[in-house]
């Protein structure tokens, strides 16, 4: 049995194969499957999102179909960007625009009020038809500069308290450990783990 996961990012796809590696299982990326599915993702919930994803792609195979709805909540600004963290100013624009945009936009905000987190849904559905869903979170703070070149997204930005630097500055190793999608694909591991051995 396969495992496709329903996204097209790459830097996703490196870091679930890195955690979900030593399952035995052949992973997948939707394009790599030859899948292809015009998907809107008009949930109002990380779950919504990320079920509605997982259940189009289950519809165009036979194989364990993981989807994963991801982002940040920053609480000084009533949790945005949340769900539209992708969208945030538009999809095509860089995350050095948007970085430097929610810092301006926590100017005068304290340290114990830029608290913020990264949350990551991961949805499953199994060939039989049922669905698994799991939520990791990772509690941090935004900074008030860019730091580090590793990861993607908002990771310069958001300062881990485990390491007192950015998940940017981290290695792929170390932030797989505490992250959001660490957490819930390491979740989603044991339930795949059960299934496939009953
Ligand atoms: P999704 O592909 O709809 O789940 O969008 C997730 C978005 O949230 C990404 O495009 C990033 O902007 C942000 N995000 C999610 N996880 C991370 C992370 O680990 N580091 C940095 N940004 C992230």
């Amino acid at each position: 049995m396969r495992i496709i996961f329903a996204t097209g990012n790459k830097d996703k796809m490196k870091e679930i194969r890195a955690i979900l590696a030593d399952l035995g299982m052949e992973i997948l990326s939707m394009k790599e499957a030859g899948l292809t599915a015009d998907i809107t993702e008009d949930g109002v919930t990380f779950e919504e999102n990320a079920e509605i994803k997982a259940l189009a792609i289950a519809g165009l195979c036979r194989d364990i179909v993981l989807a994963d709805d991801s982002g940040l909540e920053i609480d000084a600004l009533g949790g945005e960007p949340g769900i539209y963290s992708a969208r945030y100013l538009g999809e095509d624009t860089s995350y050095r625009v948007k970085n430097k945009n929610l810092i301006d936009r926590l100017e005068g905000i304290p340290d114990e009020k830029r608290t913020a987190r990264f949350v990551c849904v991961i949805a499953a559905v199994f060939p039989d038809g049922s669905s698994e869903v799991v939520r990791g979170v990772i509690e941090g703070r935004i900074g008030y500069e860019e730091r580090g070149n590793n990861g993607f997204g908002y990771d310069p930005i958001f300062i881990a308290p485990e390491y007192g630097c950015t998940t940017a500055e981290l290695s792929e190793e170390q932030k797989n450990r505490i992250s959001h999608r660490g957490k819930a694909l390491e979740m989603m591991k044991i339930i795949i783990k059960d299934r496939i051995e009953k």
